[in-house]
C-alpha cells in the first residue's frame, strides 16, 4: 500500500465483503440480510457500499431519514430500501422515490394512509415498527388491534414486515431482558397474523443479537456495525475486518523546551525537551475535542503518539519525542490493526461514534 500524502479515510470493499459473508454464515440460508447504510454508512460512503452490497445480491438496504433514502435512489441503487426514521413532511418523497418506510405510531399510520390513497397508490410496501422495551419508535403490544383494523380498512398499503429493536444484544448481563424483548416480539407478530389475511416478514435481530441470538433471526436481520468491522465483542472482532483506515500525514515538526506549551489556551506544558509533530485533521474532520490532552493517540511508524493539548478545527499536535519520524510521514489514526474500537474505548465512546463522526471533509477512498 503506498503511503499516504493527506488525509484520507481508506475504505476497503474486500473487507465489506468478508464482513458480509461472514455474518450471512451466522444465518439459515433463508433468512434476508438488511443492510443497515445509514449516517452515510457509518461514516463510510452511502453510495459505494450500497453499491457494492448490490452486487453481493443484499436484499434489503436502510436509513435513518428519508433525504439518505433519495441520495441512493439519484445513485441509481434499485435495491429496496426501507427508511427507519420517516416524517409526513417526507411521505411524498418516500412514494416518488420508492422508498418504503417504518410506519411506527398512530399518526405516522394515519398520515401515510392518506398519502398514499391520495396518490392512488395500492399494496404501497410498508414495514410496522413494534416497542418491545426500548422505549425509543414503535407501537405498542396494546396496540395491534388498532392498527390492524385501520390496515384491513385499506389498500393502498401492504405490510411487508413487522419489525421491532433490541435494546442490549451485545450486552451479556441483559440476556433475561433480551429474552423478554424477543417473547414479547413473538406474542405481537402471532397476534398480528392472526388478525391480517396475508403473512407479513419478520424481523428483530441487529448485528449483536444476530451473533448472539440465533433463535430470534426470523425471516430477515438488520446488520449495521458488523459490516463494518466491529462486532461489539473482542472475540468477534476478530472474525470481521475494519472497513475504514484513517490516515493522515505529518504536516510539521517542532523542538519544544521545556514548559513551553502547545496549542490554544496553553494545555500542554511540556516536561522536558519534546519533539511535537502536527497533523492536518481536527474536530471538523471527527476528532473530537475529548481526544485532546492525551487521551486520544495517532500511530506514526507504528509507534503511539498522544494527542497533546486541545484538539483544533484543522490539526492536532501529537507528541513524537520517541519516535523517528519526519515531515510527510503516515500518520494512522485507525485502521484494521489499531482499531477504532480502541479510540472510542479511550476517548470513553463506542466504536459506532468513532467511526460515524468522521466529517465529509475527509476524502474517501475506495481499495479492493
Ligand atoms: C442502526 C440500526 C440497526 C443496526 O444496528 P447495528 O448494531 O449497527 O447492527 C438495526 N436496526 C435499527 C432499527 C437501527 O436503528
Amino acid at each position: 500500500m503506498p503511503k499516504t500524502k493527506e488525509t484520507v479515510l481508506e475504505i476497503d470493499l474486500g473487507a465489506l465483503t468478508h464482513n458480509y459473508n461472514y455474518l450471512k454464515s451466522k444465518l439459515q440460508s433463508n433468512t434476508k440480510f438488511l443492510a443497515v447504510v445509514k449516517a452515510f454508512a457509518y461514516g463510510s460512503d452511502a453510495i459505494e457500499i450500497a453499491k457494492h452490497l448490490q452486487t453481493l445480491n443484499v436484499d434489503y438496504l436502510a436509513v435513518a431519514y428519508t433525504k439518505e433514502g433519495v441520495a441512493l435512489r439519484d445513485a441509481g441503487i434499485t435495491t429496496p430500501i426501507l427508511v427507519l426514521h420517516p416524517q409526513p413532511i417526507n411521505f411524498e418523497t418516500i412514494i416518488g422515490r420508492c422508498l418504503e418506510p417504518s410506519i411506527y405510531s398512530s399518526k405516522i399510520l394515519n398520515e401515510f394512509i392518506e398519502v398514499a390513497e391520495a396518490k392512488n397508490q395500492s399494496n404501497y410496501p410498508v414495514h410496522v415498527k413494534f416497542n418491545t422495551g426500548l422505549n425509543r419508535l414503535g407501537f405498542w403490544e396494546t396496540d395491534v388491534n388498532h392498527v390492524v383494523s385501520k390496515l384491513n380498512k385499506t389498500n393502498s398499503i401492504i405490510v411487508k414486515s413487522i419489525f421491532s429493536h433490541l435494546a442490549a444484544s451485545e450486552d451479556t448481563n441483559e440476556i433475561e431482558f433480551t429474552r423478554q424483548q424477543i417473547n414479547r416480539f413473538q406474542t405481537i407478530t402471532d397476534q398480528f397474523k392472526s388478525l391480517i389475511h396475508y403473512q407479513p416478514w419478520l424481523h428483530l435481530c441487529n448485528t449483536s443479537g444476530v451473533i448472539n441470538y440465533s433463535n430470534a433471526h426470523y425471516d430477515m436481520v438488520r446488520c449495521g456495525i458488523g459490516l463494518y468491522g466491529f462486532g461489539n465483542s473482542a472475540t468477534e472482532d476478530k472474525n470481521l475486518k475494519p472497513i475504514a483506515s484513517l490516515k493522515s500525514v505529518i504536516s510539521q515538526m517542532h523542538q519544544i523546551e521545556p514548559k513551553e506549551t502547545v496549542g490554544y489556551n496553553r494545555a500542554y506544558k511540556a516536561k522536558g525537551y519534546e519533539k511535537t509533530a502536527t497533523i492536518p485533521l481536527g474536530h471538523a474532520d471527527g476528532i473530537n475535542r475529548i481526544y485532546g490532552n492525551e487521551k486520544g493517540f495517532v500511530f506514526v511508524n507504528g509507534k503511539k503518539a498522544p494527542i497533546i493539548g486541545n484538539v483544533c478545527m484543522d490539526m492536532i499536535m501529537v507528541n513524537v519525542t520517541n519516535i523517528d519520524c519526519e515531515e510527510g510521514d503516515e500518520v494512522i489514526i485507525f485502521d484494521g490493526k489499531h482499531k477504532a474500537s480502541e479510540v472510542a474505548e479511550a476517548t470513553g465512546t463506542i466504536s459506532y461514534e468513532t467511526i460515524t463522526s468522521i466529517s465529509q471533509r475527509v476524502n474517501r477512498k475506495f481499495i479492493n
